[in-house]
């Protein structure tokens, strides 16, 4: 399997609950703050000097225990994009939607074909994934060719899912 990214521009509209779960899977609450990591994602993001690749630039001590910099950076936008209308900037809800693919891809686990257990961390990421997808397709965005169709309500899933770990539950 290789990586399913996708790329939008623009404003979509999210539960923002979404945010809340995708910073609690993450543990982003081992995260440096916003301020020490965007001037360093803004150098990551600086395309001409192609720092994108550069591991020790993108693999900082004390930024996050397993998460790169860039990945960090793009969680802390997307949240910081949130509007008082539930609106996030689309550019990073879709950063965000492919590291969590990208996690899925990378991370070790039991499970590893369809959402199975529902209640590993793989599980997660791919149920966080698809939440993501779920929301660009209810504001109207057009879904690649090369992704295929969600067959299932990842939001009713997420919500029916082993009740005690829940970011409310203080799991
Ligand atoms: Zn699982």
């Amino acid at each position: 399997m290789s990586p399913v990214t996708r790329h939008h521009r623009g404003a979509v509209q999210i539960d923002p609950t979404l945010l809340d779960d995708i910073d609690w899977v993450l543990d982003m609450d081992t995260a440096a703050a916003p301020e020490v990591v965007r001037p360093l994602g803004d150098e990551l993001r600086d395309y001409h000097r192609d720092l994108s690749l550069d591991y020790d630039r993108d693999h900082v001590e004390g930024i996050h225990d397993w998460l790169y910099v860039r990945e960090v950076d793009s969680v802390q936008r997307l949240r910081a994009s949130l509007t008082p209308g539930g609106a996030v900037d689309a550019q990073f809800l879709s950063e965000v939607r492919n590291i969590l693919d990208g996690l899925t891809l990378s991370f070790e686990s039991e499970c590893g074909a369809d959402p199975c257990c529902n209640d590993c961390k793989w599980c997660w990421f791919l149920l966080l994934r698809d939440r993501c997808d779920a929301a660009f397709n209810r504001a109207g965005f057009s879904r690649p060719a090369y992704l295929d169709a969600l067959d299932y309500d990842p939001d009713e899933v997420w919500r029916t899912r082993g009740a005690a770990a829940t970011p409310a539950g203080g799991a």
